[in-house]
């Protein structure tokens, strides 16, 4: 993919970019090298100063990086501006509780002297220079994600960002050294994804993160893996949706609609496979439905749109597959929203629910990566969590009950890295955040997220 900002909301092309040469990639790397020599001597105060000096320069900028997210990647921009604001949260958390997620941990004095020493404890030391490949569908949020906590642990980043945000992937760059971040705490490459091996295996980079796609992220695990460098994953997700008897139905059928479509439907913790008790199944379908049709499409500059175009011209075409393959094989399509006249070129998408989903369709075992939901009927709790794991997947869940037997059931047994009862899954800085299975592993946020590019080191005196 040429790396280039393509306004998805008209096909346009805006502005496009050389890769880096070879080079230019060389001179970033041992500055990288020579930056956390120093970098990592830093406390955390001074390093809680910068971080804090860059949420507020990333607040000032809002509305502006808002718009160009927006432009890059299709997401409304009510949802745009609210990103950056996410963003500036999760800056300010981290600047505030590393120390304390990170200070010296102290073993039981009788487990200190029964290792034959006088003193012991854990100390987490910075990892050195970590990449991080990182998708377009929240492409300030998912870098953020990764790089606040990262810089708080005293690492230093290399970014290589998806081709499509190019301008989004700069500014990052910007905002850091804008704050005071020293040259070299976190540098962009633009460089296609072919090349990030090369990086990957130099004896300088320490570690990886990866967001995005199973293959992407098999791939760069399988270089790591042969370069023994620790990887965390955050791949796709087909999040079910449960909703059984004791349910608030309407508020279910309300935040099903939101789970669903939240940035155009491109997200990993997306629900997107909504999981009904027949008991409910007629009552839940009717109102979900009803709301998937009538959300507003359109131009995501615009205030009132939900949902705007998909981000990509080939995102669109695999979920139009997807959908395909699924009504070719009987699949029903309950609703399937006529794209508004006159929208232009763009790579809308119309919000789609089907039911009738069986094992053979693509779309039960595949990530939906756009507003399209399908639809179960389970016709008891078994079946509901039966068919909440027939998935390959398991990043987040949510289930609809308000009985507390029924929740412990679902905490038992769900395989998923999450699960959130009576509501929609959504990150927040202080709860762990990652999968199991298909969906990745190694967890981000809280002190489970910073410790991951972390040398945990044992301190043992005589
Ligand atoms: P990709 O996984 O291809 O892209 C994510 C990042 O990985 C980008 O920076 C990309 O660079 C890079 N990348 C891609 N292939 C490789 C590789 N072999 N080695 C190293 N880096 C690589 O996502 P797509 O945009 O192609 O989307 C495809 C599907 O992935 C979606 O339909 C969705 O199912 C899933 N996805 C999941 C996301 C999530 O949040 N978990 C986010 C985005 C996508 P470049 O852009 O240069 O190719």
């Amino acid at each position: 993919m040429a790396i280039a900002t393509v306004n998805p909301a008209t096909g346009q092309t805006l502005r496009t970019f050389e890769p880096y040469t070879a080079a230019a990639v060389e001179q970033r790397l041992a500055r990288a090298e020579q930056t956390f020599a120093q970098y990592r001597l830093t406390d955390f105060a001074r390093r809680g100063e910068l971080m804090h000096r860059a949420a507020e320069l990333l607040d000032a900028d809002q509305e502006t990086i808002a718009r160009l997210m927006t432009t890059e990647m299709g997401k409304p921009l009510t949802a745009a501006r609210a990103e950056a604001a996410k963003c500036a949260k999760a800056m300010r958390w981290y600047a505030d509780r590393a120390p304390a997620l990170l200070a010296d941990e102290h073993p039981a004095p009788t487990d200190v002297t029964d290792a034959g020493a006088s003193r012991a404890l854990v100390r987490y030391r910075p990892l050195g220079v970590v990449l991080a490949v990182m998708p377009w569908n929240f492409p300030l949020w998912q870098v953020i994600r990764f790089a606040a906590p990262a810089l708080m642990a005293g690492n230093v980043g290399l970014l290589k960002h998806a081709s499509n945000v190019p301008q989004t992937a700069l500014y990052l760059e910007d905002l850091f050294r804008g704050a005071g971040f020293p040259d070299g705490c976190f540098q962009t490459l633009l460089i296609p994804s072919a090349t990030v091996s090369d990086v990957l295996r130099d004896p300088r980079v320490a570690a990886a993160t990866l967001t995005g796609s199973e293959g992407a992220g098999r791939s760069v695990a399988a270089v790591a893996g042969d370069e023994v460098k620790k990887t965390v994953l955050e791949l796709g997700g087909s999040d079910p949706f449960v909703v059984l008897p004791s349910a608030n139905v309407a508020a279910a059928a309300r935040t099903a609609v939101t789970a669903r479509v939240q940035n155009n439907g491109q997200s990993c913790i997306a629900a997107k496979r909504f999981i009904v008790h027949e008991q409910v199944y007629e009552e839940f379908r009717a109102a979900f439905v009803q709301r998937m049709a009538a959300l507003r499409i359109g131009d995501p500059l615009q205030e009132s749109t939900e949902i705007g175009p998909l981000a990509t011209a080939q995102g669109r075409e695999d979920l139009g597959e997807l959908v395909a393959d699924a009504l070719d094989l009987g699949a029903r399509a309950e609703c399937q929203v006529a794209v508004p006249a006159g929208l232009g070129e763009g790579w809308w998408y119309p919000p789609t629910v089907l039911s009738g989903i069986t094992e053979q369709m693509r779309i039960h075992h595949e990530e939906a990566f756009g507003p399209v939901a399908t639809l179960y009927r389970a016709e008891s709790l078994d079946h509901a969590v039966e068919l909440a794991n027939d998935s390959p997947f398991g990043l987040s869940s949510n289930v609809w009950t308000t009985e507390p037997a029924e929740q412990e059931r679902f905490v038992r047994d769900i395989q998923a890295g999450g699960i959130f009862f009576n509501g929609m899954t959504a990150s927040h800085p202080a709860l762990p955040f990652g999968g199991v299975r298909r969906s990745g592993y190694g967890r981000e946020l809280s002190g489970h997220g910073i410790r991951e590019f972390c040398n945990a080191t044992t301190v043992w005196i005589a």
